[in-house]
């Protein structure tokens, strides 16, 4: 038996923390080596010696080609990578690198850790969390769970609050817990009871944290520069990381100061400019009303209204500037709750989820007291997906594959989606489903996840046999498929061919072409097809290299065009065709039957006899994730009785008029 700890990560874009909970099952984050609690998501190469942290940071003025920063922002996206001197680093290997060096920090301090939990934003996509656990395991971890950052901050909000002495919780409380990082927006409503932490919805910003807001602040400085030197700092690597320290630094005076100097410097000229706290908030508005809007929907989506929202919970270290607190209040109505520590409780979260999910095994009493055991046991946490899951279905008019979703976002997880699919040749001993999950937000445009072959299907099938497929996410939004023949009956053989597998075939053909190293700018691996010459070009680091790179980047774009055309013949011949469910009749492009939709009569009887197509798996024993189901259903405002067993609702006239506003 393997003595493990209950650890938690908070994997951020900026900065990353690490926390175990103690015997007493209270989380207590670990320093790095340098004794800080928050360690810098950097990483710099020092002739191949990859350093993380604060001294990473540090080389990031002098040597900005050997830096890699950010790299959370593109994470899951097989077409990033950075080039450092004759290798490659993608964003798992980066993520990997910089877990790695907070769980040997941490490992000096409280023995061997062999599992961990690690957050990721709710709007993480399936690849992103696959992504995620690769990096985890990259840093040596044998078993990695995700959680949901919001969730982490509730978690850490009801156990840290209320359950210090493990104390029963009183109350039913709706939590909004809002959650703005360096590179993040994430929001959830989060509802909690005397040992139950359910997500109802959850939504946010992929692109929108504390780095965009320090890009107000690089903006202003750069062009006042330019307006007084004729040159941009921006333009300049070294320059623009100068200015961007800088701006940073700025921007946490001006969170408690009125003005706050930034300096440029840059071809031999410097100068300290003075900026007002006023000027950064007039040109800091879009991003507020981006975060407005994004919070305003979670509400309206969900059929919520703010009297419906007993506590706002804010996190983050973004969540500190006055600016973001003061339009948070005025949008709520109501006074925010800073109880969490903006750097520290995602990664307290996650310890107590990583506790909760060893309460089951036999081991817990070597690492919990009795209490603290009995306690992690009973708490429940369940939630919800943040994007629609779905198949990409063939247009019979236009030949286009459109996206047809089979689970929308926010169904309590963990969740399935039986559906049955009809197949198009005689004996078809294979199935080619493309899985699609649904954009970051509205209007952004979905993501393959990857493709899922359903092999070993009978030999003798006639053409139109049905095959059904269940689609399901896991308890923390990772994707499984299975499928089953329906005649025989017989399982078939399913795998996820991710998206990051498929184009490592195409990258690895690229790697062997490109001997060139770029500067370590994130560099994008063209599509295959016609733009990839043109994409190429433009990553090219001088006009020298250009011409050396165009021919032999023909060489590899011819390539990875007849790989591609490849990919899609195969894809043609075996995609079935989407029946429905209630009568076998197949589907519209837009998921749609024509046969039951002309006699809608007819179909409701004929739906009793079928399952309901999305339902919820009932979790495993072993797993704290999971409880009953929940109601999707408008709450109704908060009955009289309700409001009198809380603690904090101080309703008002406002709340109503916010409540009519939604
Ligand atoms: P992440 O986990 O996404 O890296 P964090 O929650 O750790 O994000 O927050 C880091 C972000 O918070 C950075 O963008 C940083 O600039 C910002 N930040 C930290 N402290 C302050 C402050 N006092 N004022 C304004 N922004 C701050
Ligand atoms: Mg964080």
């Amino acid at each position: 038996m393997k003595q493990t700890q209950a650890v938690g990560i908070d994997l951020g874009t900026t900065y990353s923390c690490i926390a175990w909970l103690n015997e007493h099952g209270h989380p207590v984050t670990i320093p790095n080596q340098e004794g800080e609690l928050a360690t810098p998501s950097v990483v710099f190469f020092d002739d191949n010696e990859p350093i993380v942290g604060t001294e990473a940071l540090r080389n990031a003025i002098a040597r900005p080609e050997r830096v890699v920063q950010n790299a959370k922002r593109h994470m899951g996206d097989p077409e990033r990578f950075w080039r450092i001197d004759a290798n490659r680093y993608n964003p798992v290997q980066i993520s990997g690198l910089i877990l790695r060096k907070l769980i040997a920090a941490a490992q000096d301090q409280v023995g061997e850790i062999n599992e961990a939990v690690v957050t990721v934003p709710a709007q993480f996509s399936d690849a992103q969390r696959h992504a995620t656990v690769t990096a985890g395991h990259s840093a040596g971890l044998e078993k990695v769970e995700v959680i949901n950052e919001p969730v982490a901050a509730a978690l850490c909000h009801v156990l840290g609050n209320e359950g210090l002495a493990f104390t029963e919780l009183a109350i039913d409380q709706q939590l909004l817990v809002y959650d703005l990082g360096g590179g993040t927006l994430d929001l959830a409503i989060v509802s909690y009871s005397s040992d139950q932490v359910r997500v109802v919805a959850s939504d946010g910003d992929l692109e929108l944290g504390g780095l965009d807001w320090t890009q107000v602040l690089v903006d202003i400085a750069a062009e006042r520069f330019l307006s007084d030197f004729k040159e941009d700092p921006r333009q300049d690597p070294h320059s623009h990381q100068f200015l961007a320290l800088e701006a940073e630094q700025a921007k946490r005076s001006l969170s408690v100061r009125p003005r706050a100097a930034v300096t440029v410097q840059h071809e031999g000229n410097r100068r300290t400019y003075q900026i007002e706290q006023e000027e950064f908030e007039h040109l800091g508005r879009s991003l507020l009303k981006r975060s407005n809007a994004i919070t305003r929907r979670i509400l309206a989506d969900n059929g919520f209204g703010w009297a419906h929202v007993d506590v706002v919970l804010t996190t983050g270290g973004s969540s500190r500037m006055p600016m973001v607190r003061e339009s948070l209040r005025k949008l709520s109505g109501r006074t925010l709750n800073s109880s969490l520590s903006p750097d520290q409780s995602i990664a307290h979260g996650a310890a107590y989820y990583a506790g909760m999910l060893l309460a089951n095994q036999e081991y817990t009493r070597t690492i919990f007291n009795s209490q603290a055991s009995t306690r992690l046991a009973q708490i429940k946490q369940q939630s919800v997906n943040a994007r629609g899951l779905g198949i990409l279905i063939r247009d019979a008019e236009t030949g286009n594959r459109v996206p047809h979703y089979l689970i929308p976002p926010n169904t309590p997880l963990p969740a399935s989606v039986t559906h049955v699919f009809g197949t198009v040749v005689d004996q078809q001993t294979k199935v080619h489903i493309r899985i699609v999950e649904s954009g970051a937000g509205p209007g952004k445009p979905h993501t393959i996840l990857g493709d899922c072959d359903i092999t070993d299907l009978p030999t003798n099938l006639p053409e139109g046999s049905e095959v059904e497929v269940m689609i399901s996410y896991d308890g923390q939004a990772r994707v499984h498929v299975s499928a089953r023949e329906l005649k025989s009956g017989r399982s078939a053989e399913t795998e996820i061919i991710r998206q990051e597998n498929m184009s490592g075939q195409l990258q690895q053909e690229v790697e062997d072409v490109i001997q060139v190293a770029p500067p370590a700018q994130p560099v994008k691996v063209p599509r295959p097809g016609k733009a990839a010459a043109r994409d190429r070009v433009e990553a090219s680091p001088s006009p020298t290299t250009k011409t050396a790179l165009s021919d032999e980047w023909a060489v590899v774009s011819a390539r990875l065009s007849e790989l591609s055309e490849l990919s899609d013949s195969v894809d043609h011949a075996e995609q079935p065709v989407l029946l429905c469910n209630s009568c076998g009749t197949a589907l519209s492009p837009k998921g749609k039957c024509p046969a039951c939709d002309a006699a809608p009569k007819k179909r409701k009887q004929r739906a009793g006899v079928k399952k309901k197509a999305v339902q919820r798996t009932s979790p495993p024993k072993s797993s704290a994730a999971g409880t009953a189901p929940a109601k999707r259903k408008r709450k109704k405002t908060p009955t009289r009785e309700a409001a009198g067993k809380s603690t904090n609702k101080q309703r008002s006239s406002e709340d109503d008029f916010w409540d009519l506003v939604d």
